[in-house]
């Protein structure tokens, strides 16, 4: 977790019969030669990140929204003659969630904390943002049921990706690679699945009773 980040409650008036009319930006953390947190046993965060936005994005294409990934490969987007290398990279993610207005940014990151007992998925939102603040409470709600989760709700966040536009957006750390368990565990396609229906159900709750005549203002 080293995003930097910040947006307002994006929300769009609409009608939906399904989801056709949904776009989701899926933001894979780190990339390149930002390799983000290191687990316990070597996990590399980039990686892992990419794992689950991937297996995300199928979900949700599956179901019939459209996705936008920020990366979709092991590389970073910056500018390899860019000075700051991360702000050229976070410019980049920004610029591709203005050009595909969505209806929600979702963040895929894993955690690490000095102390390896820390465990557990966490939600972030930023602060001020009630669309934001609504969604991450619902995916922290269906986290806290179905996966390892330790807190009741969502979280403020201040990461630039959170902060840099004013869509809806969650950062999701979906656990703590620098708990071995945790990161074991992670590592699993099981695990994985559970967790990206987990985080399905709460987008379903989120854009309403399958999607039919939801309308958010
Ligand atoms: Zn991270």
């Amino acid at each position: 977790m080293i995003l930097l980040s910040s947006c307002f409650s994006g929300i769009v008036a609409y009608s939906v019969s399904n989801y056709n009319g949904i776009v989701i930006v899926i933001d894979a953390g780190h990339g390149g030669r930002d390799g983000g947190s290191v687990g316990a046993n070597g996990t590399i965060e980039k990686e892992i990140n990419l794992e689950y936005a991937l297996a995300l994005k199928e979900k949700l294409t599956a179901s019939g929204y459209r996705v936008e990934l920020t990366r979709k490969t092991d590389d970073g987007l910056y500018s390899e003659t860019a000075k700051n290398k991360k702000m050229s990279d976070m410019r980049a993610r920004y610029n591709i969630i203005q050009n595909a207005n969505p209806n929600l940014v979702i963040s895929i990151h894993m955690n690490s904390f000095s102390s390896s007992e820390a465990r557990g998925a966490l939600t972030y939102y930023r602060n001020g943002d009630e669309a934001s603040k609504n969604c991450a409470n619902l995916i922290q709600a269906s986290l806290n049921k179905y996966c390892n989760a330790t807190t009741a709700q969502g979280k403020v966040g201040d990461y630039y990706i959170l902060n840099c536009s004013y869509y809806t957006s969650v950062l999701i750390e979906c656990g703590f690679i620098s708990n071995p368990e945790e990161e074991r565990l992670l590592n699993t396609d099981e695990y994985k699945n559970q967790f990206i229906d987990t985080v399905y159900s709460g987008l379903l709750l989120y854009f309403g009773n399958g999607g039919n005549n939801t309308s958010y203002i």
